[in-house]
């Protein structure tokens, strides 16, 4: 058996003692210190959810092209810059491109990415094909491959992915969005988009369509945030990619609203897909949230919100985990 020491994160907080494991299974959790020297000590976390991403784009990251610093310009659907990229590349760059951001984010102890794929059903293969043989799980949230509502097209994009993830409602007409967040819940799936990023958006029109999270809501008021808190929605905030933009996101606000918070590193094209770097961005740079907020926004929370049951729940559970340094939260100890 080996073991880790310190700091056990658990779903009602920080626990002091140990963890005894073999084989990715617990068998042995208790205070105090363990039998053995600990192959590492520190904060003792389950491993991460990315719950925002955008994998498709990673081939650009290795272009070194020079990326307008603009939300319109560059990822807009469907005339942005990247979507225009992403229309010329082959399905070979792309799949390449997808498999390297998913060997990194397990090497760096990623265990559930959400995707937002793009460009229809083939998005969806494409990334159903990158991830085969992988070591990580994935929640893939597909999208219409025109902005338009087509019942045959969503009812397939259906079938193969957990649900729908869109652009937002001003690329769209609203008639059209709200057919598709209408079949979606008739079937029981995931329905999410990105909402009031650069601009802000009618909240009351994004909440008619019952959406399950929301992505972003850097421009959005006091009161709309309000809003989103009384409907329980919970919002993913990327900071690293708003900082590309130069869009401040009020966290303050944020946190006093009580919005239960989630992390995603966006747009693999401008960031590393490693959620840990998202949430030390995040520490860094403000000092809002605690360390067992912060690392909440990347295990339980997530968890909660897509329906994932892998978790160190205790005895005999096959969760992994991440050992932290404390003060740098960076990783010392990642389980195979
Ligand atoms: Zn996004």
């Amino acid at each position: 058996m080996q073991y880790v020491k310190g700091d056990i994160l658990t779903q009602d907080g920080f626990k002091k003692g140990y963890l005894g494991f073999e084989e990715n299974r617990i068998i042995d959790l208790r205070s105090g210190s363990p039998p053995e020297k600990p192959l590492a000590e520190g904060l003792i976390v389950p491993t991460f959810v990315n719950a925002h991403t955008h994998v498709g784009d990673s081939f650009l990251r290795k272009k070194n092209i020079k990326l307008p610093r603009n939300v319109e310009e560059l990822v807009e659907a469907p005339n942005g810059l990247k979507h225009k990229l992403l229309r010329k590349a082959s399905e070979e760059e792309i799949i390449d491109g997808m498999k390297t951001s998913i060997d990194e984010m397990i090497e760096t102890g990623t265990s559930c990415l959400c995707d937002f794929r793009e460009e229809g059903i083939k998005g969806v293969y494409q990334l159903r094909n990158a991830l085969k043989d992988k070591k990580i799980s994935s929640i893939i949230l597909s999208r219409p491959r025109q902005m338009s509502y087509d019942r045959n097209e969503v009812e397939l994009l259906l079938k193969n992915s957990f649900g729908i993830g869109l652009s937002s409602i001003s690329d769209w007409k609203y008639s059209e969005i709200e057919k598709i967040a209408k079949h979606v819940k008739r079937k029981k799936k995931i329905f999410a988009l990105h909402a009031s990023e650069a601009v802000r958006e009618n909240i009351d029109l994004i909440l008619d369509l019952k959406p399950d999270f929301l992505v972003h809501m850097v421009s959005a008021t006091e009161s709309d945030l309000t809003c989103v808190k009384d409907e329980n929605i919970p919002v993913v905030i990327c900071p690293r990619s708003n900082a590309f933009f130069n869009l401040k996101i009020n966290l303050k606000l944020m946190k006093k609203t009580g919005i239960d918070l989630m992390l995603g590193t966006d747009n693999a094209m401008l960031n590393t897909p490693n959620v840990l770097e998202e949430l030390r961005h995040l520490k860094n740079s403000t000092r809002i949230f605690s360390t067992q907020e912060l690392l909440n926004m990347i295990t339980y929370t997530p968890r909660k919100v897509l329906n994932l049951d892998d978790c160190i729940h205790g005895l005999n559970s096959t969760c992994k985990f991440v050992v932290l340094d404390r003060e740098s939260l960076k990783s010392v100890y990642i389980s195979k």
